[in-house]
């Protein structure tokens, strides 16, 4: 990736290439056991960048890290700018992060519209200009409005999800594994909204083992092996990294 700086002259210029997120020399662990080792990565401002790699390597870890659920014991992570270590996840959302965590991230016994009203308390928008959003996005959740986010269906529940991209506006949204476990037209139907996302300026730091869906997406692509960042480059650069990962000749 260039310098984000290179070039530039004007302050305006400047602060607008501030990166989205950048993760420093980043190393976690769960108790004593180090999982990810000086980890560093540059999400540019409305860039998408796939995190990828085998299971086990630590891409949800690092999720974690850039939406403060987890604290770093080396290291820094800033959004726009700021440093952000050690401060609560509110703060972080704040910031601007948005994380869709894998698992869907709704509340399984409130109704989709009492879920969308939670996510507004996020937001300084009404439920009503929120409703508006999230049914012109995804109009099937209009049908289901008074139904139990809980039975929904695992697209129907993603889709409810990501209404949280649409309706908070972040600079930096992170979305783990939005496809798992759903059928290949519901994924591409979700990443055709992960493509208006990045196309309205928010910049996205996806993990996705649908590598052709990420990949369609992505500017950049990260890849991940054992707790460090292997390789980073656009998508047609590290594709003979990427199929080593997937061939598993890489090991997590
Ligand atoms: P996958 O693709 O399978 O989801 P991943 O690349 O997202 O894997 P992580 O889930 O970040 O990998 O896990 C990285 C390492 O950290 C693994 O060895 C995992 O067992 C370990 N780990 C993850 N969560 C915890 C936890 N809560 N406590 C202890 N170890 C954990």
């Amino acid at each position: 990736m260039p310098a984000a700086t290179e070039g530039l002259t004007t302050p305006a210029e400047r602060r607008a290439a501030i990166p989205a997120l950048e993760l420093m020399d980043l190393r976690v662990g769960y108790g004593r056991v180090e999982v990810l080792h000086d980890v560093t990565l540059v999400v540019p401002r409305g860039a998408v960048v796939a995190l990828m790699g085998p299971n086990g390597a630590g891409k949800t870890t690092l999720l974690n890290v850039a939406a403060g659920l987890l604290e770093p014991t080396q290291g820094c992570v800033h959004v726009s700018g700021i440093h952000v270590n050690g401060v609560a996840p509110e703060v972080f959302a704040r910031a601007g992060v948005c994380s869709i965590p894998e698992g869907r991230g709704v509340f399984p016994n409130l109704t989709v519209r009492e879920n969308l009203r939670v996510f507004s308390h996020a937001t300084s928008y009404s439920l009503g200009h929120l409703e508006a959003v999230a049914f012109e996005h995804f109009p099937k959740l209009a049908e289901r409005r008074s139904q139990l986010a809980g039975t929904l269906s695992g697209g129907e529940r993603q889709m409810l999800s990501m209404c949280r991209a649409f309706t908070s506006e972040p600079v930096i949204l992170l979305l783990d594994e939005i496809s798992m476990g759903l059928a290949p037209i519901i994924v591409g139907e979700l990443y055709e909204k992960v493509g208006q996302l990045a196309a309205s300026g928010i910049a996205i730091l996806l993990v996705e083992q649908f590598a052709a869906a990420a990949l369609g997406v992505a500017d950049y692509a990260a890849i991940m092996r054992q707790g460090r960042i292997e390789t980073v480059g656009e998508p047609a650069d590290v594709a003979g990294s990427l199929s080593e990962a997937y061939l598993g000749r890489l090991s997590a």
